[in-house]
């Protein structure tokens, strides 16, 4: 049952662990253990299965890739997520490094260099079609960035939390909203995907508070986030946290007002968003306080008491639907146009009459040129942050007719987006943030060429 979970959504992720070093950050509620990379414990089984290889990248990626195999999964497209501390704020050597070890276990072999091993993986039976990178709003910028599209990063995880500067400073965040919104809009415009951590129950909030946050992240331009964690605050063993839990300065939500605060949440996220997942990879012997049990099942079956659909990317992935037993119906096209971040966002989507999702594109029309490319841009420049179709994966080579991916929806959807960025918005290029190993599927079936990090079309 867990192993078709793993891989429903249409991309196998593979997460990596990063070895142990120290963070720029002194969050109050952050777990470290000298023996375990930060905000991790050492029994988290990620970390567990790092260690046996002592945190090496390419041993991690062949021993996971080994793994899935076994179990009967398709490795062909798989999506890296770099764990572990702050990676960006690690030494930039190493930082290299690992990521050019990740690319060398994907592809089998030791390249030169992260240049080659990136060429190599563009047509590699593995290959890397998204790589995720956390790191703090304060660590987000322009050298950052510049580092992350090196590293062929799609998807930034940014530790947001709240939206209050008082808490920020409360817990010694080290940051406030300032580099949030700073940080999200640069995101958007280099064309990453974007997803928050989310935080309620910190010191400082209120479940009222965490309510109307939770509402600002969707009503207030200089947010709207693609995807978010949420992550209840638990006390750790051995945090700073811990000691004021203990000398009572900080009380946890009950469990209760914890669940019915997380249902809120949820019936509020826009369908733009994808919530990916609910409580930390923590084992429960190292929580001293705060809701213990996996809260997806409870706030689930609250959900449906209640009547309230969650109407989030995940929940409504055709991946998940057909797995749980619903019968989907025939895939229309669905647009929803909404702004963020100084730009306009189009959100496209192939769903039935129940919303059931088969596939989306990211679309995002903005005024100046990605960054990174630079050039004239006469009506808007149009960037294509995700393109994702769902469903049970299928391998590349295999020609099933039956699933999403086979569908020609991924054609469509380019094709929609590229048709409004040219018509509506006088647009005279198409760049697509592209995981290295999707980009041999725009130059070969849709006419794209490499352009620095990005693939390019004259529209
Ligand atoms: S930035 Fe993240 S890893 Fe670093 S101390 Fe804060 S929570 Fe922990
Ligand atoms: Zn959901």
């Amino acid at each position: 049952m867990r192993k078709f979970a793993r891989t429903i959504s249409g991309v196998t992720p593979l997460a990596v662990m990063t070895a142990p070093m120290k963070c720029p950050g002194r969050c109050l509620y952050c777990p470290t253990y000298e023996n375990a990379p930060h905000s991790y414990t050492p029994e988290s089984p990620a970390v567990l299965r790092a260690k046996r290889f002592d945190y090496n990248a390419r041993q991690q990626v062949e021993a996971r890739l080994g793994t899935f195999a076994e179990m009967g999964h398709p490795t062909d497209k798989i999506e890296l997520i770099i764990m572990g501390g702050t990676f960006l704020a690690q030494p930039v050597d190493y930082q290299y490094r690992f990521i050019k070890e990740c690319y060398d276990g994907l592809n089998g072999a030791t390249a030169a260099s992260l240049e080659e091993a990136k060429r190599l993986n563009e047509t590699a039976p593995n290959r890397c079609t998204g790589l995720c990178i956390e790191t703090r709003p304060d660590w987000c910028g322009e050298a950052e960035i510049a580092r992350m599209l090196e590293f062929g990063t799609t998807r930034v995880e940014l530790g947001v939390q709240t939206l209050d500067d008082n808490i920020y400073r409360l817990v010694r965040r080290g940051h406030g909203v300032a580099e949030v919104v700073k940080a999200t809009a640069l995101l958007h415009e280099y064309g990453f995907k974007v997803y928050y951590h989310w935080m309620p129950g910190l010191p400082g909030s209120t479940p009222e508070k965490d309510l109307a946050m939770s509402q600002q992240l969707f009503t207030d331009e200089h947010f709207k986030p693609d995807g978010l964690k949420l992550y209840p605050t638990m006390v750790v063993e051995g945090t700073e946290l811990e000691r004021w839990y203990k000398e009572g300065r900080y009380r946890p939500y009950d469990d209760e007002t914890m669940i019915n605060l997380t249902v809120s949440i949820k019936s509020l996220v826009p369908k733009y968003v994808r919530i990916s997942r609910v409580l930390r990879d923590i084992p429960s012997k190292f929580i001293v306080g705060g809701l213990k049990d996996s809260l997806r099942d409870i706030v689930r079956e609250r959900m449906k008491q209640q009547g309230i659909e969650c109407r989030c990317i995940r929940c409504r992935e055709y991946g998940h639907r057909t797995y749980a037993g619903w019968e989907t119906g025939e895939p229309r096209l669905v647009r929803l146009d909404y702004n963020a971040a100084g730009g306009k966002e189009i959100f496209l989507s192939f769903e039935d009459d129940k919303e059931t999702l088969f596939g989306l594109l990211r679309l995002r029309i903005q005024s100046g040129p990605v960054p990174a490319l630079g050039g004239e841009v006469n009506g808007g420049e149009a960037v294509i942050r995700e393109l994702h179709i769902f469903g049970p994966e299928v391998p590349l080579t295999a020609k099933d007719s039956s699933a999403a991916q086979h569908k020609g929806l991924g054609k469509a959807l380019l094709q929609e987006a590229e048709r409004i960025a040219k018509v509506e918005f006088n647009a005279g290029r198409m760049v697509i943030l592209s995981g290295t190993g999707a980009k041999e599927y725009y130059r070969v079936g849709a006419g794209y060429t490499s352009q620095g990090d990005y693939m390019v079309k004259s529209l």
